[in-house]
C-alpha cells in the first residue's frame, strides 16, 4: 500500500505522506514473490492507510487469498493496523482466514501520546478482542518495545490487558532509535530482564512469548506459531 503512512509514530522510520493510490497488482506480486521464494510461513504487513475507505483491509484480504492460492500449505500471519476501530474492516481481513492475526500494542497506555499519538490503547486492545470473537481458531499476537520509559508495573498491566483481550502470543524487544529526530531510547533492557519478562508473560497467560533485545514482531514467527499450535 505504498512506502508512506498516514500516521507519525515517534519510534518509526516510515515517512508520513505523501500518499499514492495503492497498487491493485500488489497482492498478486506479493503472492508470486512468496511462490518464487518457496515460503511456507509468510508475514504480511503494511503502512497505516487511514485515508482509504476500509483502511486497506481489502488489500490485506486479497493478499492473504492470493498467497494461499499460490501456496496452499503456506501459513500466513498478518500484522495489521487498527483500522480506526472499524469492525467491518476487521471482518474483511478475518474472512480471508489468516492463520495468525498480529496487532502490536507497541507500548504502555501512558506513553501513547508521545509514542503513538494517533493511536488509542483501548482501541488496539479492542482489535485483538474483536478478532478473537470473529474467529476463535485464529491465533492472535501482539508486541511491545521496551526501553521507551515504561515502568515495570505498567508493562505488567499491559500484558494482563492483552491476555484479557484473548491474545495468545507476545513479542518483547528493545526499542532502538531509527534517527536523531525519533524518540530517544530511555534505557537498554538487559537480556536477563527480557528472560524475566518472558516468564512473567507466560505466568500471566500467554501461550508463547519471544522476548529479547533483538526480538521484533516477526521474530521466529513460524516457530512461535508451531509451539502454540502443537
Ligand atoms: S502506523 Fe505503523 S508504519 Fe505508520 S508510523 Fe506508526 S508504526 Fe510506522
Amino acid at each position: 500500500m505504498g512506502p508512506n503512512c498516514t500516521r507519525n509514530c515517534s519510534f518509526c522510520a516510515v515517512e508520513q505522506y505523501p500518499l499514492g493510490p495503492p497498487d491493485p497488482e500488489e497482492p498478486a506480486r506479493v503472492a508470486e514473490a512468496t511462490r518464487e521464494m518457496n515460503l511456507k510461513y509468510v508475514v504480511i504487513t503494511s503502512v497505516t492507510r487511514d485515508d482509504l475507505p476500509d483502511g486497506g483491509a481489502g488489500y490485506f484480504a486479497e493478499t492473504v487469498r492470493q498467497v494461499k492460492n499460490k501456496i496452499p500449505d503456506a501459513l500466513v500471519e498478518i500484522l495489521i493496523p487498527d483500522f480506526l476501530g472499524d469492525e467491518r474492516a476487521l471482518n474483511i481481513v478475518m474472512e480471508s482466514s489468516p492463520d495468525v492475526l498480529n496487532h502490536n500494542i507497541e507500548t504502555v497506555s501512558r506513553l501513547y501520546p508521545s509514542v503513538r499519538p494517533e493511536a488509542d490503547y483501548r482501541r488496539s486492545l479492542a482489535v485483538l478482542r474483536q478478532a478473537k470473537k470473529i474467529n476463535t481458531s485464529v491465533f492472535t499476537k501482539s508486541g511491545l518495545m521496551l526501553g521507551l520509559g515504561e515502568l515495570p508495573g505498567e508493562v505488567e498491566e499491559t500484558l494482563k490487558d492483552l491476555v484479557e483481550a484473548g491474545c495468545n502470543m507476545l513479542t518483547l524487544g528493545q526499542y532502538l532509535q531509527p534517527s536523531k529526530k525519533h524518540i530517544e531510547v530511555d534505557r537498554f533492557v538487559s537480556p536477563k530482564e527480557f528472560d524475566d519478562w518472558r516468564k512473567t508473560a507466560l505466568e500471566i497467560g500467554f501461550s508463547e512469548v519471544a522476548s529479547g533485545p533483538f526480538v521484533r514482531s516477526s521474530y521466529h514467527a513460524k516457530e512461535l506459531y508451531k509451539k502454540v499450535k502443537y
